[in-house]
C-alpha cells in the first residue's frame, strides 16, 4: 500500500501526533486512531492550524467524546480534540462567555456560582461546550440553544464567524445550517444568558440532578449516555426494556441492566464493533417488535475494519 506524506504544519503550540488510539478521547473508552490528532493549545493556534489543512483534507471535531463511537478502523484526515481544562469561562452584565473546550458541568456550576438559573441541567452533561452546541444537549426540560445569544466559529480556512441563534435550524438533539447542511467549522466559543435567579438554590438543584442521574445511569462503567433519541410520545429505554433487551451482550459491549438506552463497556475490552452490532440488533429488534424505528443519538464516525464485515454487525444500522 502507498503510504502518503503526512502533512506538515508549523508555527503550531499545541500538541500534534499521529496514527493516535482515539479511545482514551471517548467516553466508551475504545476505538481505532486517528490519523493526525491535534489538541490545539487555544483558539488562536486552532485557527492556524486550520489554515494549514488542505482544503480536501477530512476534518472531524471531538470535544469528551461523550456522544461518539469511533469504529476500530479509525478516522481519515485531521481530528481536533478540544477539551481544554484551564479554557475561559467569565460573566459580565449577566452574559456568560465561555470557551467551546470547557466542560459542561463547569459552566453548570459557574453558572449557578453567578445567580443564574436554569443551567443546572448541564452539571449531568459530561461533555464540552463545544459538543453541547453540536448536539443540543438537553435533560430534565433544559436545552443548550435556548440560552445562547450568539457562538463564535472557526472556519475551514481559519477565519473566526460569529453567528446567532437565527443562522441555525435547531431541533431535538440536532443542529444545522438552515436548508440542512450540517455545521460547517468548529465552535470555539459561546455566550450564554440564564435568568437570574439564586445561587443556593441552583446549587441545590445541581445536588438534586446528580443523585437523580446516579440512581438511575450506569456511571461506573465506560458509556455514551442515551444510545437512541426519544421518539415522538414515547421513551426509547422503555421501548428497549419492553422488548426484554436489557443485559442483552455482544463481544464485551452490554444493554445496561440500570437504563436500557445505554449500552455499556463494563471491562474496557468491547470494540467498537461490538457495540455498532449491538446498536444494530436492538434497533432491529426493536423496530420488529413494535414497529418502531429507534435512530441513534451517538455519533458513529470512522471506518470499520475489513474483519467487522463477516462479524455479528454486518447488517447495517
Ligand atoms: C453518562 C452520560 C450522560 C449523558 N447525558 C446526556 C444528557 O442528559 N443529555 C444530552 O443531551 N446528552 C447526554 N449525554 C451525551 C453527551 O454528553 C452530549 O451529547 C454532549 O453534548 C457531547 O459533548 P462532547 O464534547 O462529549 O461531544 P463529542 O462526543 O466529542 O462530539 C459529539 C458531536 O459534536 C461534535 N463536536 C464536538 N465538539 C465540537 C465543536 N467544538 N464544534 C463543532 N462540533 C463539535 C462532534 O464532531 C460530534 O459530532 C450523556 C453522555 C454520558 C456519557
Amino acid at each position: 500500500m502507498m503510504m502518503l506524506e503526512p502533512i506538515t504544519f508549523s508555527g503550531l503550540r499545541g500538541t500534534l501526533s499521529r496514527q493516535m488510539s482515539l479511545a482514551k478521547f471517548t467516553s466508551w473508552r475504545t476505538g481505532g486512531k486517528g490519523d493526525t490528532v491535534y489538541l490545539p493549545a487555544d483558539r488562536d493556534d486552532l485557527a492556524a492550524f486550520m489554515r494549514q489543512l488542505p482544503a480536501d483534507e477530512p476534518l472531524t471535531a471531538l470535544g469528551l467524546g461523550s456522544n461518539t463511537l469511533v469504529r476500530d478502523g479509525g478516522v481519515r484526515g485531521a481530528v481536533v480534540v478540544l477539551h481544554d481544562p484551564g479554557a475561559a469561562l467569565a460573566i459580565a452584565d449577566g452574559l456568560i462567555y465561555v470557551d467551546a473546550g470547557v466542560a459542561c458541568p463547569k459552566l453548570a456550576r459557574f453558572a449557578a456560582l453567578h445567580a443564574c438559573a436554569e443551567a443546572e441541567f448541564l452539571a449531568g452533561v459530561p461533555g464540552t461546550v463545544g459538543g453541547a452546541l453540536a448536539m443540543n444537549a438537553g435533560c430534565y426540560g433544559g436545552e443548550t440553544w435556548r440560552y445562547v445569544v450568539r457562538v463564535e466559529v472557526v472556519d475551514r480556512d481559519g477565519r473566526f464567524v460569529v453567528r446567532t441563534p437565527s443562522d441555525y435550524a435547531i431541533a431535538y438533539r440536532s443542529v444545522k445550517r438552515h436548508g440542512g447542511a450540517p455545521i460547517d467549522g468548529i465552535f470555539t466559543a459561546a455566550w450564554f444568558r440564564f435568568p437570574a435567579g439564586d445561587a443556593v438554590a441552583a446549587r441545590a438543584r445541581i445536588k438534586e440532578l446528580l443523585a437523580r442521574r446516579i440512581a438511575t445511569q450506569p456511571l461506573g462503567m465506560p458509556n455514551a449516555g442515551s444510545v437512541f433519541r426519544n421518539p415522538d410520545g414515547d421513551y426509547a429505554a422503555h421501548l428497549i426494556e419492553s422488548c426484554g433487551l436489557k443485559g442483552y451482550t455482544i463481544g464485551g459491549a452490554r444493554v445496561s441492566e440500570k437504563h436500557a438506552n445505554f449500552i455499556v463497556n463494563p471491562s474496557g475490552e468491547a470494540s467498537a464493533a461490538d457495540i455498532e452490532a449491538l446498536i444494530v440488533h436492538v434497533r432491529h429488534t426493536v423496530r420488529a417488535r413494535t414497529g418502531v424505528d429507534l435512530e441513534p443519538e451517538v455519533r458513529i464516525i470512522g471506518e470499520k475494519l475489513a474483519s467487522d464485515s463477516i462479524s455479528a454487525g454486518a447488517q447495517a444500522i
